[in-house]
């Protein structure tokens, strides 16, 4: 830290992402990337919009937010588009979050939100999820004024907390905005969009991060009733107008246009997750319900971080995470059905030879 640094960022622990080693080729398992490509048009798409890179991007981003309006059946203004999910997620911390309306959000789940909150100076409350990793809705019914924050399905369990359960929270106080972050709903789960017409104080956050194949484009949005929007297109203009560049503007546009593709994508990952969870139950694992494209499993004879050293000196990455609660199991992205064959005979291998 240089002696520059302003103190009230100087306690700050950052996100720490999933590594991206480049000492090797790994099969990646750990962060949660489509193993498909981007669909052709989409990047001819984003070749064409390069071309007029030397022209700011459209800070209103209408094209986008008129193809998620045709997509999901929203208006526009219903509709902001960002730089990554994330992006939503730190502005909605921003925009609906402070000393009077602290956040709430399980213990187990995106590692970002505290960190969002600790970031922008917002106490929050984490609850335990039950045992079985599931959210009891009471727990957020029973704290109102707290903005709350769900990832549904949940990360890293991939566990999807029914949508009567989410409008329980969301009916319980209309008065806290409840941020629902359905980064891997087109995996399984279903969507709360059904409800915004019905709860002004509903925001539903996506990314076409996991199901759309474009990580490295960095492109999510989020959809509310118009004047929530609005609270967060003032955030957005307050900090960068520009936050999606064009190109990566007209690849979300022809995603959508081909979205029966990414859609299709989807059903075949969520068939290999099947397959996959039920060769690890064989083997002895616990894996939880997962409605995402990964799994989360631990093992009676092995510890998570040895099962998660083992892999990697085998060219397999996973996710480990060190929380007291979840150090026993690994988060596994779910590739194609040949790279989880991989996966799964070097598990055998592994559980068969202890030393
Ligand atoms: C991956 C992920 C995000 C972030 O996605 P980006 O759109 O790539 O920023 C948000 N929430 C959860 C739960 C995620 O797993």
């Amino acid at each position: 830290m240089s002696r520059f640094f302003s103190e009230k960022y100087a306690a700050l622990t950052p996100y720490v992402p999933g590594e991206q080693p480049r000492d090797m080729q790994y099969l990646k398992l750990n962060t949660n990337e489509s193993p498909y490509p981007p669909i052709p048009a989409v990047v001819e798409a984003a070749r064409e919009e390069a071309a007029r890179a030397n022209l700011y991007s459209d800070p209103t981003a209408l094209a986008l937010r008129q193809a998620v309006g045709a997509r999901y059946g929203v208006s526009p203004d219903e509709v902001i588009a960002v730089n990554g999910s994330d992006e939503a997620l730190n502005f909605a911390f921003m925009a609906f979050c402070d000393d009077r309306r602290p956040a709430v959000f399980p213990d187990i789940t995106y590692g970002f939100y505290p960190v969002f909150a600790r970031l922008n100076g917002v106490p929050y409350e984490e609850i335990p999820l039950r045992d079985d990793f599931t959210v009891d809705p009471e727990d957020y019914a029973a704290r109102p004024g707290k903005t709350v924050f769900l990832a549904n399905p949940n990360a890293p369990t991939g566990i999807f907390l029914p949508l009567a359960a989410v409008e329980r929270i969301a009916a319980s106080d209309p008065a806290r905005v409840v941020v629902v972050d359905e980064a891997y709903v087109d995996f399984g789960g279903e969507s709360a969009l059904s409800l915004v017409p019905r709860y002004q104080n509903l925001l539903v956050v996506r990314t076409f991060s996991k199901s759309r194949s474009l990580a490295g484009a960095r492109l999510g949005f989020a959809v509310g009733q118009a004047a929530l929007i609005a609270d967060l297109e003032t955030i957005r203009n307050s900090t960068n107008p520009y936050n999606v560049n064009r190109m990566t503007l007209a690849m979300g546009k022809a995603s959508l246009e081909n979205d029966a593709v990414n859609m299709q994508n989807c059903e075949t990952v969520a068939a290999v997750l099947d397959q996959t969870a039920e060769a690890l139950r064989s083997l002895g694992f616990t894996v939880t319900d997962s409605s995402a494209n990964f799994l989360f499993a631990r093992h009676p004879a092995i510890g998570g971080e040895a099962l998660y050293r083992k892999l990697k000196a085998r060219g397999i990455l996973v996710r480990h995470f060190s929380l007291p609660r979840i150090r026993d199991y690994n988060r596994i992205t779910v590739g194609t059905a040949e790279q989880m064959k991989t996966f799964t005979a070097a598990v055998r291998e592994i559980l068969e030879d202890p030393s």
